[in-house]
């Protein structure tokens, strides 16, 4: 699991001028151990922060290390806070992702993708995998 970290410590480590509207996206990403998918991001926010802006903010922090990107089943992006190893525009998010296929949520768990031997020529810029399945919260909740 990623842990949850200070927005404002976030920022400054970043380099990042730190707005009311960066510090409370970056509150509502780490609120939960869970990524959180752009709608509903738009929902939690929607009256403090108008969709272009987030947009906008969102772009910013993926850009500069600070939220990595996963696309979901149907095709929605979710977004979850790095590792403190990633810097701009050099991501180390090769951890696996869980995707529940009942609460669609998104974890980062905390192990490595194993390396694969990608054919020469083929130059891989990222890695993605995700497990689908239930999660642990859902799997409690059914018995
Ligand atoms: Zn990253
Ligand atoms: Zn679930
Ligand atoms: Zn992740």
């Amino acid at each position: 699991m990623i842990l949850t970290a200070d927005p404002i410590e976030i920022l400054k480590q970043h380099q990042l001028k730190n707005t009311k509207q960066r510090v409370r996206v970056l509150e509502e990403i780490a609120a939960d151990s869970a990524a959180i998918s752009q709608p509903e991001l738009e929902k939690k926010l929607g009256k403090e922060i108008d969709r272009v802006t987030l947009y906008r903010i969102l772009n910013t922090y993926e850009d500069n290390g600070i939220l990595h990107r996963i696309i979901d089943l149907n095709g929605t992006a979710n977004y979850a806070i790095c590792s403190s190893a990633c810097t701009a525009h050099h991501h180390h998010d090769e951890h696996v992702h869980f995707n529940c296929t009942n609460c669609s949520k998104i974890y980062c768990l905390s192990i490595k993708v194993p390396p694969i031997d990608i054919p020469k020529g083929f130059e891989t810029q990222s890695l993605n995998l995700i497990a689908y399945g239930i999660c642990e919260k859902c799997s409690k909740n059914k018995d």
